[in-house]
């Protein structure tokens, strides 16, 4: 047996004796609170990042570039990852949430920038991500390093799948649809682990959303107002 499996087996055992009383409200249904879009990286531990250990809180989606469009025969469509609990949970509120130094981001930068391309089924995610992220290649400041470019793409991707929601008629209207940015990089103002909120409902404009969430001011921060 691998040393990785068992190590963890072992980590899942502490967590069994953890939880074994936690499931009794939530055994046969589920009302989360929040579905929450998450890039797969490692470096973001989707439930940890909101302080979460409660099962049936919130609904965790994870993808290379957190993105809510799945690509159908009929062109775009949200993601069934995300609509799923939106259709069948009550789930109202919805997190995108990019981070900084993604690499899906980053593997969409190259493609559009320099034909770099991917394994199939690697392209395939990215060219879910490409329409959406080339016009803020285009739009990009070009006095920035390819690092300080990225990690402004990732607000814009973001931006990007949040509007995607928005303009879903599949989403209802009354949906709280909100898109943050985690930092492990020293990016953003704050600790390494913080979250920064960068759009809510669509409105992106910073001044615009502390004045409106003056409770949550402090945690509003963008790198790239465009
Ligand atoms: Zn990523």
């Amino acid at each position: 047996m691998s040393r990785t499996l068992r190590e963890l087996l072992d980590g899942n055992a502490a967590h069994a004796a953890d939880f074994e009383t936690r499931f009794d409200a939530v055994q046969d249904a589920q009302h989360p609170e929040a579905v929450t879009v998450c890039c797969s990286d490692s470096r973001v531990l989707q439930d940890h990042v909101w302080g979460n250990d409660e099962p049936g809180r919130l609904f965790t989606c994870g993808n290379i570039g957190n993105r809510v469009v799945q690509q159908t025969a009929d062109g775009e469509v949200v993601s069934g990852d995300v609509l799923y609990p939106i259709e069948h949970t009550g789930t109202d509120t919805v997190v995108v949430m990019g981070h900084t130094g993604c690499g899906a981001v980053t593997a969409t930068y190259d493609a559009l920038t320099d034909g770099v391309s991917e394994p199939p089924g690697i392209d395939h995610c990215l060219d879910l991500l490409a329409p959406h992220l080339e016009p803020g290649v285009e739009a990009l400041p070009a006095d920035l390093d390819r690092a300080a470019a990225i990690n402004r793409l990732v607000e814009y991707n973001v931006d990007r799948q949040v509007a995607f929601l928005r303009e879903s008629d599949e989403v209802p209207d009354g949906t709280d649809v909100f898109g943050v940015v985690y930092d492990f990089q020293d990016v953003y103002s704050g600790r390494r682990g913080e979250v920064h909120v960068v759009n809510v409902d669509g409105e992106r404009d910073v001044e615009t959303l502390r004045d409106a969430h003056p409770e949550v001011a402090d945690r509003i921060e963008r790198r790239w107002e465009y």
